[in-house]
């Protein structure tokens, strides 16, 4: 009998926060860092949230609140997401959560007993399928392709759907890729689910991304087509629309009030309740028309920052990069730039036990962080089941111009840097 659980290895991670340290150590040595690896808006959070928040504090709102989340915040996000989905959205089915984040595991403990099969999309958020073998479920990830722009078709969705489904993961728009499914693929997705699936599934709908869209499009939704309301988790929250990922406000609208409870009683498990006063700030967010301004300040500088950043990455010979329509990460394929640099020969070369915990894209990302200082994520964080043979690197555009101008200066410099690879390489300090 070892000390730890088994189940404890099972767990994979988000390695956005494991870079962090690896970034310390370059800037320790008077090294400027370009942190194109951040998945956090580079925005403070609004002014008159910040003074909600304060108020909250001021008034002592600092106590236990109600572990299913204070109900002016779930009434506002209920009317909300009533009015922009044109469902009936009611404060009994939603569940608020320190994030986003929870949710996802959350829903596979609740709805998934081992054996059983979770659907999600590879490159993805990494905590879908982290949690997968810990709960002792079946991955099954759906491959978005660079050639429909990362998106999503019905025909995609069921040639994964078998009758162990439980659950499927959507997120538009998209982290990595910024990818968003049109109106038509949402409709043919919940056609074929609606055809192949029983009531007993869940789509977990990972909105977060729902006010960072690009060329004046609108945000459209799985839960809004026939038959998905009854089926549907939606989840999103306070992090990326007002620019507070450390206000830990995240929400789920749950099928019915039944399901709701169950995940009221998880948070009365695990960590009570969420702090009130930020949960307050968060309510006046959702509420307030000045929430529109904010938003769209930051959308506007995002949509600008990814013209420049997509036209330079296309620039670079050995690159090719698609114009995300959403989120505020482009996603470009480093193929070429790796056989130019000599890295598909280098990775080849290394022993299976180091090839197991790296790949060519790392190796391009760990020649990027530690020879030009340039801070970016690698394909396999974003999956990595079935992607051994694909190469892209994720570039967050949540920093601002200049910095990015300089990202690409020094991404551009490297891909043309062999000999500084074969040199870095044979070092074989940082292969992952
Ligand atoms: N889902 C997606 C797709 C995300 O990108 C993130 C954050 N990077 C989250 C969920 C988690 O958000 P939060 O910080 O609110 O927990």
């Amino acid at each position: 009998m070892g000390l730890l659980a088994k189940r404890v290895g099972l767990l994979d991670t988000e390695n956005a926060f494991k870079i962090g340290p690896q970034i310390r150590s370059i800037e320790d040595q008077g090294k400027t860092v370009i942190k194109c690896n951040l998945g956090e808006p580079d925005f403070p959070v609004p002014e008159f949230i910040k003074e909600e928040v304060k108020r909250q504090i001021d008034f002592d709102n600092t106590h236990y609140c109600d572990p299913q989340g204070i109900l002016p915040l779930r009434k506002a996000v209920a009317k909300h997401l009533s009015e922009t989905r044109g469902i009936k959205a009611t404060p009994e089915r939603i569940v608020v959560f320190p994030g986003a984040k929870p949710p996802i595991g959350l829903c596979q403990q609740t709805y998934c007993d081992p054996g059983e099969e979770v659907v999600y999309p590879s490159p993805g958020f990494p905590i879908y399928e982290s949690f997968i073998a810990y709960i002792g479920a079946k991955p099954v990830p759906v491959h978005l392709q660079e050639e429909k722009n990362f998106t999503l078709s019905g025909d995609d969705i069921a040639s994964v759907i078998t009758p162990k489904t439980k659950m499927i993961y959507l997120n538009f728009p998209s982290n990595p890729t910024g990818g968003v499914a049109s109106q038509n693929q949402l409709r043919e997705i919940a056609e074929v689910i609606r055809k192949k699936c029983s009531k007993d599934i869940r789509i977990y709908s990972d909105e977060i991304y729902e006010h960072i869209l690009f060329d004046g499009s609108e945000h459209r939704s799985i839960i809004s087509f026939p038959g998905m309301e009854e089926i549907t988790v939606l989840v999103s929250g306070a992090s990326k629309s007002f620019s507070w990922t450390g206000g830990r406000i995240g929400w789920a609208l749950f099928p019915n009030a039944e399901e709701a409870e169950l995940f009221k009683n998880l948070n009365i498990n695990y960590f009570s309740c969420v702090p009130a006063y930020n949960q307050e700030g968060a309510r006046l967010g959702v509420e307030s028309p000045l929430s529109r301004d904010a938003i769209r300040r930051m959308v506007d500088a995002f949509q600008q920052r990814r013209d420049v950043v997509v036209e330079g990455l296309n620039a670079i010979e050995g690159i090719r990069c698609q114009n995300p329509k959403g989120a505020f990460y482009v996603f470009p394929n480093i193929s070429g730039a790796c056989k130019n640099l000599g890295i598909m020969e280098a990775f080849r070369s290394l022993s299976p036990e180091v090839r197991q915990k790296t790949s060519p894209s790392t190796l391009f990302q760990m020649f990027l962080l530690f020879e030009y200082q340039v801070a970016t994520m690698d394909r396999k964080s974003f999956g990595r089941i079935g992607t051994e043979n694909l190469h892209y690197l994720r570039i967050s555009i949540a920093t601002d111009l200049e910095s990015l101008r300089e990202g690409l200066k020094r991404t551009a410099a490297a891909s043309q840097d062999k000999k500084g690879f074969e040199k870095f390489f044979k070092r074989g300090e940082h292969l992952y």
